[in-house]
């Protein structure tokens, strides 16, 4: 568990964990109540990651795409899936077959057909500021998290 004590704090974790991930497929969930700081998250790891203009919240579009140095990155937000089904016409299975990382919020809302992620991030509202829960699903991401709470 880390407390991040604001915004910045959020986006220098991010950015921590950015330098860390495998080039090699790569996903992460995360998870946390609107305003926990999901998006902030994905926006620290994409700039961390080489991106400089704006991330948008991809609410509506449910997947919006990067290329950082010649790699796939894709951030999801299943806030408004209504059903879980709906992320096979998305195509998803290519999203998880390349060297991608995926950046998935909500995602719940895909219950059942997403696959397990490598890495969980759970954020969590604190009276003041956020606190983060790392919870690996694979022997890369537990290397990761224990580099990440040093
Ligand atoms: P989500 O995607 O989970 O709905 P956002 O990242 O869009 O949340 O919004 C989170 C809000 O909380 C933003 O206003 C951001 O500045 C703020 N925030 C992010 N991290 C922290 C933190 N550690 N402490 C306090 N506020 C934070
Ligand atoms: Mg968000």
């Amino acid at each position: 568990m880390i407390f991040l004590a604001d915004e910045q704090a959020t986006l220098d974790l991010a950015a921590k964990l950015a330098v860390l991930l495998p080039v090699s497929a790569f996903s992460i969930h995360l998870k946390g109540d609107l305003g926990a700081g999901k998006t902030t998250f994905v926006r620290g790891l994409l700039q961390a990651l080489g991106h400089s203009g704006k991330v948008k919240s991809p609410t509506y579009t449910l997947v919006e795409h990067y290329q950082l140095n010649e790699r796939d990155v894709y951030h999801f937000d299943l806030y408004r899936l209504a059903d879980p089904e709906e992320l096979l016409y998305l195509g998803i299975e290519d999203y998880f077959s390349t060297n991608a990382l995926s950046l998935i919020e909500w995602p719940e809302q895909g219950k059942g057909v997403l696959p397990e992620p490598d890495l969980l991030i759970s954020l969590n509202y604190q009276t003041s500021g956020r606190q983060v829960t790392f919870t690996p699903y694979s022997a890369m991401a537990e290397q990761i998290c224990e580099k990440l709470h040093n």
